[in-house]
């Protein structure tokens, strides 16, 4: 097995509901527990932010499918590297979404790893989406 972490980020479609939200993690959840797939799915002011990590063809086939869903456009590839060992462990699909009205401590977080209070991996190098995303994942966990 050739393990591997995606990072990419996209644009959620205009009018993005909850529903959406809510049915994007089970299709995930359920998808990749059975692909081997790990990771975390960030979503705020209108935009995704998403690991992936398992096999190499696994993770390639699931991003080129995630690509072609209608809830969202635009996807910028970030990162697709060899890893040693997974980060996100724990998760199919680890969920967080930073809300309309950001918390203090989330506002901090985004503004440790990127130059504004908002959510613009586009300014982000691939280091800063992960260490984000592990401080977001340590704080929602809480
Ligand atoms: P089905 O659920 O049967 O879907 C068949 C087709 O219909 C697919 O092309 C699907 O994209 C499309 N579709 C289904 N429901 C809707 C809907 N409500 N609106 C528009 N199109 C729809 N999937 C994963 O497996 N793992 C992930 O980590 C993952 N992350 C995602 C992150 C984001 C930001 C988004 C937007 C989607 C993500 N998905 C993920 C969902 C993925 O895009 C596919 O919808 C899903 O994997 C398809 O599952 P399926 O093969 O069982 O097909």
């Amino acid at each position: 097995m050739n393990l591997y972490r995606l990072i990419y980020s996209s644009y959620g479609k205009a009018n993005l509901s909850y529903h959406d939200l809510t049915e994007i993690m089970q299709k995930s959840d359920k998808n990749n527990q059975h692909d081997g797939i790990t990771g975390m799915l960030c979503y705020g002011d209108s935009v995704f932010l998403q690991i992936l990590e398992g096999d190499r063809a696994v993770v390639s086939k699931t991003f080129q499918r995630i690509s072609r869903d209608t809830r969202h456009h635009s996807p910028e590839l970030i990162e697709f590297v060899p890893i040693e060992s997974r980060l996100f462990v724990e998760w199919s699909m680890k969920a967080v979404n930073l809300g309309q009205l950001k918390s203090e401590k989330v506002k901090k977080l985004l503004l440790k790893y990127s130059p504004s209070t908002t959510l613009k991996p586009s300014s982000m190098t691939g280091k800063q989406c992960i260490n984000l995303m592990q401080e977001l994942a340590e704080f929602y966990e809480q």
